[in-house]
């Protein structure tokens, strides 16, 4: 089985070509840049519809796949902003009819984790998923990917990128954040876990604050520190209350070496394994739309629905095929 999948909730406007090994055929993405401030919905909307087509005929090309030679096409349903969520139905729509294929909606966070799992042969794990948009703990327990914990506000990238953006730095800020932090030191931020959930904008606004009278390398030092510290304790947390031996680390900020650090000695001491997603896959991708949709059809979910779901939590999915 070949599957054509597309990702499309935010930024990203990318199309994978998977088959049902997970052998990755072609995975061609294109990112909306703002030309300031953070994501305009609307313009990066017109900016997928508008590489839509140009993304699909790379894809093609670089797979050596012909649209005849597709089984099933999948989609990003959601969670994401539902003008872009809108562009990745309709193609998605348009190819299914073209070549009168079946079409499945998967949830955008799940396949972040399937991928994930997929290729680093992860079998069970907690999964840290952190990206500009998200940043929940996940684990499977009785048919689900059960959260347990979560952003209350925005997603820790997005605090990355704000701050980033509030010092003239351009997006994304994660990388230019972390190669500051090197030569930074602490300096105090506020630490907030509230309970199993964390809370990321009372520290970004501290963090602006801070920067006015400090050097930016200690903001940036402190930032990480503290904001990669309370990810750490809560994923801790949820590798103790669920006995798994395994930890996943997937989206954008995966990328970041000091979170890998602090969560690989949490591991280390708990006797769990750490799992990072390659890097090619962290971030949005069509390639885990298509994995994610290959099991999702063979699990029987739900077809031909392409209404768009632009709060689907992860944990309403019922996961047929784990
Ligand atoms: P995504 O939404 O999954 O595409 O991920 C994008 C997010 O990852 C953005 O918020 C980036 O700032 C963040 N990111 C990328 N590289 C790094 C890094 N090295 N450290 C921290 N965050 C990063
Ligand atoms: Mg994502």
């Amino acid at each position: 089985m070949i599957c054509l999948g597309i990702e499309s909730t935010a930024h990203t406007f990318g199309i994978g070509i998977v088959n049902d090994k997970c052998e990755i055929l072609a995975n061609v993405k294109d990112m909306y840049q703002p030309k300031k401030g953070g994501i305009h919905p609307r313009e990066a909307a017109d900016h997928h519809s508008i590489l839509s087509g140009k993304v699909l005929r790379e894809t093609l090309e670089k797979s050596g796949v012909e649209l005849r030679d597709i089984d099933l096409i999948s989609f990003s349903q959601g969670p994401g902003l539902p003008q872009c969520l809108k562009i990745g139905a309709v193609v998605g729509r348009s190819l299914s009819l073209k070549l009168n294929k079946p079409l499945v909606g998967v949830n955008h966070c799940i396949a972040h984790i399937e991928i994930g799992k997929k290729k680093t042969n992860a079998s069970d794990p907690v999964t840290l998923y952190v990206s500009g948009g998200n940043t929940q703990v996940l684990a499977f327990v009785e048919g689900r990917y059960r959260c347990f914990g979560e952003t209350l506000d925005i997603a820790i990238g997005n605090c990355l990128d704000q701050f980033a953006r509030s010092q003239g730095l351009k997006h994304p800020g994660g990388p230019k954040i972390e190669k500051l932090a090197k030569n930074g030191k602490w300096i105090g931020l506020p630490y907030v876990v509230k309970g199993m959930d964390l809370s990321f904008s009372g520290i970004l606004t501290e963090a602006i604050k801070k920067a006015k009278t400090n050097k930016l390398e200690d903001v940036c030092f402190s930032l990480q520190e503290t904001c990669y510290s309370m990810l750490t304790e809560v994923v801790e947390r949820a590798v103790a209350h669920t006995d798994k031996e395994e930890v996943l680390l997937t989206g954008g900020v995966a990328a970041s070496e000091r979170l890998r650090e602090m969560l690989s000695i949490m591991c280390k001491e708990r006797g769990a394994k750490l799992y990072s997603v390659p890097k090619e896959y962290s971030g949005d991708n069509g390639s885990m739309i298509a994995w994610a949709g290959i099991l999702a059809h063979n699990s029987g979910s739900l077809e031909n629905d392409t209404k768009i779901r632009q709060k689907w939590r992860t944990d309403d999915v019922v996961v047929g095929w784990i």
